[in-house]
């Protein structure tokens, strides 16, 4: 075992405050990073202040499963990865790799399958820790290849609000041709866009901030709606063929439905700890469906990464470092970040 510098929360109302945590020792199968980079998803947030019931948070809490880093140490047995590689680590650590979820490609749903923060720590015991740290260590099934073309602060969101966004879009045949609305201009819903817009889709992005109407076009939407005007939703009733639902937190989805067209999918991604009522005229008529979609395996997340890479896609990011995580977490809850925080994270290093 070896000590690793980390920011952690030691109670869901508590601020971030530096601390030393422990790190495995790398096994035969495992790659040490040094974390450069790591994202602030809003889910960092829901799990810090212990807001989802079905996974209560267990402190103390070191979030973060947006990470790109640079390999330090490698196993006896690893083969893709050498010391001095840009690697990638996203929301997930290990899984059995042998249940038919890892066979399929769905490590996210192994009944064993081990995420990068708050999950059992198989190793060490006690529970695994994020990414607001200076290094971690995981097998290297779970390492993603990072392209060298990219922004290493904006790559570092791909990892999970680019595979949540690319997964579904993928799933649902977001194509030429196709309406496709993104609701929520945040972390996911921006980085829904730009996958979208590549796609060749029609995208149309849904915001309650209507400040953010430039930025959208500038991200790739052709069309903007500002959600609460009535009249402005209406113009769009039964026109959508697929419309991804990034909102964290309470909202009416029905609002969305009535204007998917026949066949239509909404896909939630959106994680708010309360039920959202759904209507169910508002789904029989139109034959339309509702889907949840979580992450993304393995083998997609590289797929992403490397469609990233080609189409030279990076998330927009504001960098801080990692003294201000607390004030980022405050401006998420107003909705105003442009359009996710990257911890940089050589200013762990000096403390
Ligand atoms: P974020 O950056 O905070 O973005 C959420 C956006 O939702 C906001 O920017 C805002 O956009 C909109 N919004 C916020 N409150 C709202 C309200 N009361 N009514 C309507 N719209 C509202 O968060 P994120 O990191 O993108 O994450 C979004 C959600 O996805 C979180 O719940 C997170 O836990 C979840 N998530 C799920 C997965 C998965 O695998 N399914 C993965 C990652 C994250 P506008 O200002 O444009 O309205
Ligand atoms: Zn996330």
């Amino acid at each position: 075992m070896f000590n690793a510098k980390a920011y952690a929360v030691a109670s869901a109302t508590s601020p971030f405050a530096r601390t030393t945590i422990a790190r495995r020792d790398p096994t035969e199968h495992d790659v040490q990073l040094e974390i450069l980079f790591c994202g602030i998803c809003h889910s960092d947030l829901h799990q810090a202040r212990n807001e989802w019931s079905g996974m209560p948070t267990v402190y103390p809490c070191v979030p973060g499963h947006e990470i790109v880093g640079r390999v330090t140490k490698v196993g006896s047995a690893v083969t893709q990865f050498k010391p001095g590689d840009l690697a990638g680590v996203g929301c997930m650590v290990d899984s059995d790799g042998t249940c038919p979820e890892c066979q399929a490609g769905f490590e996210q749903f192994c009944p064993s399958s081990t995420f990068t923060y708050n999950s059992p720590d198989k190793h060490l015991g006690g529970v695994t820790y994020g990414g607001y740290s200076d290094s971690v260590v995981v097998g290297e099934r779970f390492v993603l290849r990072v392209p060298s073309n990219l922004d290493l602060a904006g790559t570092a969101p791909l990892l999970c609000a680019g595979i949540t966004t690319y997964s579904p879009m993928r799933r649902q045949g977001v194509t030429k041709g196709k309406k496709v609305g993104v609701v929520g201009l945040g972390g996911l819903g921006h980085m829904g866009v730009k996958f979208a817009r590549a796609l060749g889709a029609h995208v149309v992005v849904f915001t309650t901030s209507a400040s953010k109407k430039e930025d959208a076009f500038r991200l790739g939407a052709h069309e903007t709606v500002v959600s609460r005007d009535g009249a402005d939703m209406r113009k769009h009733a039964g026109s959508f063929d697929f419309i991804l639902d990034t909102v964290s937190a309470e909202h009416d989805v029905n609002a969305y439905l009535q204007l998917l067209r026949r066949d239509g999918n909404l896909t939630l991604v959106g994680a708010p700890d309360k039920p959202l009522p759904v209507s169910s005229f508002g789904l029989i008529f139109g034959n339309k469906s509702l889907s949840g979609s979580l992450i993304g395996g393995i083998r997609q997340t590289q797929e992403m990464l490397d469609f990233c890479g080609a189409h030279g896609i990076t998330a927009d990011v504001e960098r801080i470092p990692i003294q201000k995580v607390d004030e980022a977490y405050e401006r998420l809850l107003r909705s105003d970040v442009k359009y996710r925080f990257s911890i940089d994270m050589a200013s762990l290093k000096s403390e």
